[in-house]
């Protein structure tokens, strides 16, 4: 089973409502917990969803709109209250750091964890992120205010060794840890045994990108060249085209358009409108531009990327 798996927390747009919360999504990849954005209602899901505060570690906040921040300060407090420990980092724009400062030293001045703010520049292509195993980038989009997105890449893993293999070739334990960092085996006779006979092909690593509020934009397309899986926001439908540019937003036939022109798998529809009923439409309508997998994101629904 990958290591990669991604929660959807809240997938409406604007305010929470009877069908959808507001966007946040959490990336449950390698032991760690990575939450993009968090509207209101995030701290309720989370706990629906039986994740555990202390595995979260870094928090990455797309741009100031309420549907997208309003979950943290209630968030934070209610981590301070369960003694979560350790570091915590909010990955924000400069505005929204000095908001969340003013809130904290009001409402939560004391928290057993370490907050600490990492300031995303508007515009800014950059790694947020990086550990053994994967990196967070952000760059980009484009919407009615500064907005970034984030893009979640695991690092190509080593190739695992075959037991069966190194066994019918009598390799020596002393041997096996340049094996596994790529080295062929030379037995005593001379004979050259080549890596590829003694380790298995990888698991493909995976990556996400958050396109969280954008209208269509090809540039996004082009900073998350060959993702596996894409989730790009669809608040409207084809009869609500006319509404997308002008709000920053985008059709699910706009995100499909970049979900191909990506070469990802697999894009995730999201960031409803309260006026969109059928989610299933929206994935009919995306599906006339994108050949690869199509999901509807719904809370609760979780999908290895
Ligand atoms: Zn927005």
């Amino acid at each position: 089973m990958p290591d990669f798996k991604v929660h959807i927390l809240g997938c409406g747009s604007a305010t929470p409502t009877a069908r959808h919360r507001p966007a946040c999504q959490v990336v449950d990849a390698h032991g760690k917990l990575f939450m993009f954005d968090c509207g209101e209602c995030a701290q309720l899901e989370f706990r629906h969803q039986s994740l555990k505060f202390s595995r979260l570690g870094h928090i990455f906040i797309s741009h100031m709109h309420g549907d997208h921040f309003l979950g943290l300060p209630g968030l934070l407090s209610t981590m301070a209250l369960h003694q979560k420990d350790g570091e915590l980092t909010v990955h924000i724009h400069p505005e929204g750091a000095a908001l969340l400062r003013r809130i904290m030293d009001v409402l939560c001045r004391d928290t057993g964890y370490t907050l600490s703010y990492d300031i995303i520049q508007p515009g800014e292509t950059r790694v947020l992120y990086e550990d053994r195993s994967l990196t967070v980038s952000t760059f980009p989009l484009y919407h009615r205010v500064p907005c970034s997105g984030f893009f979640i890449r695991e690092k190509q893993p080593r190739r695992p060794l075959r037991a069966d293999m190194l066994e019918h070739y009598d390799v020596p334990v002393a041997a096996r840890r340049a094996i596994a960092e790529g080295a062929d085996y030379t037995a005593p006779d001379g004979r050259v045994i080549p890596n590829a006979w003694l380790t298995r092909d990888p698991m493909p690593p995976a990556s996400y990108a958050y396109c969280s509020d954008t209208m269509r934009d090809e540039r996004v397309a082009r900073a998350v060249s060959g993702v596996r899986t894409i989730y790009h926001e669809s608040t409207y439908d084809d009869a609500q085209a006319f509404k997308a540019a002008p709000r920053g937003h985008s059709t699910a036939r706009d995100a499909a358009i970049i979900a191909r022109m990506a070469g990802a798998q697999t894009l995730v529809l999201g960031h409803y409108s309260k006026t969109i009923l059928d989610e299933q439409a929206l994935v009919a309508q995306a599906a006339e531009e994108f050949d690869g997998r199509i999901t509807a994101a719904r809370e609760g629904l979780v999908f290895n990327a």
